[in-house]
């Protein structure tokens, strides 16, 4: 098992803490990334407590300035080889009265902001020969969603952004996936009301909803040597509810 930094955006809580204990699991070094410092610490303490190695730095993917700073704070642990693009945000609403500030922040936050970590971890991973860059899309990136125009258009980006950077690197040895979740059960769908739960349940052939460990068990595959020869994918973690 070969060791490498790992830089895990959203890392406080979530999809992207599961991602870094599972990355931590496998006997990486996590850098975990996101606004909450201490909500950070705190996952990283737990990862510690399991006898992994964490690192924490502050990052605000709404600033190129910030991402900037965060990365320069990684790289002095040592070139970030594995990269999860997983921090995101949803400002909903129908399009017709979507905000100009609400579309911003969404495609700031998960488009642009991947954009940028991507940008910084590039060249590094070129240097080392390896590299594994995994966009956390979702399936609404695929299947579009009523009332989320500006979160579909964010993730249907990445999609397309996995896809032409995995043609791009390619020839360095840098695979770029992406993974789109179904519904996870997180912060992020826990306000949704219970009715809208149970018709999204009704709609998943595994008849559960998925945990934060579903996806980051993807995360890992991809991240992993074993998946050295997997590029350009979308791995759907959806329990069957999008095929
Ligand atoms: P979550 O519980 O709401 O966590 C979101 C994470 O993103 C938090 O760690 C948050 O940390 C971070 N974040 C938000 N804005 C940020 C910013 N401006 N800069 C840096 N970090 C920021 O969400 P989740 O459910 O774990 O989702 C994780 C990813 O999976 C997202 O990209 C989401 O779109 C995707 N996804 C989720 C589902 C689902 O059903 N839950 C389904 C498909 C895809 P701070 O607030 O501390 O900054």
């Amino acid at each position: 098992m070969s060791s490498r930094i790992a830089f895990v955006t959203g890392a406080s809580r979530g999809i992207g803490r599961a991602c870094a204990q599972s990355l931590a699991a496998a006997g990486h070094t996590v850098i975990l990334a996101a606004r909450d410092l201490e909500k950070l610490e705190e996952a990283a303490e737990e990862i510690r407590a399991a006898g992994g190695t964490a690192h924490t730095v502050r990052l605000d993917l709404s600033s190129a300035e910030s991402i900037q700073q965060a990365f320069a704070k990684a790289k002095e642990i040592g070139p970030v080889t594995i990269l999860v693009n997983n921090a995101g945000v949803t400002r909903d609403g129908l399009a017709l009265r979507m905000k100009k500030e609400d579309w911003d922040t969404v495609l700031q936050t998960n488009l642009t902001g991947a954009f940028l970590c991507i940008q910084q971890v590039m060249q590094g991973m070129m240097k080392e020969r390896w590299g594994r860059i995994i966009n956390i899309s979702s399936v609404v990136g695929e299947s579009g969603n009523a009332g989320q125009a500006n979160y579909v258009a964010s993730k249907a980006g990445l999609v397309g952004l996995t896809k032409t950077l995995a043609l791009e690197l390619g020839s360095r040895n840098i695979t770029v996936n992406a993974v789109t979740p179904g519904f996870i059960e997180t912060d992020m769908t826990a306000g949704l009301p219970e009715e809208v739960k149970q018709k999204m349940l009704a709609g998943i052939p595994l008849k559960r909803f998925g945990q934060p460990a579903d996806v980051a068990a993807a995360v890992r595959y991809l991240a992993g040597e074993e998946a050295g020869y997997v590029t350009g994918s979308v791995l759907r973690v959806n329990g069957g509810m999008y095929l």
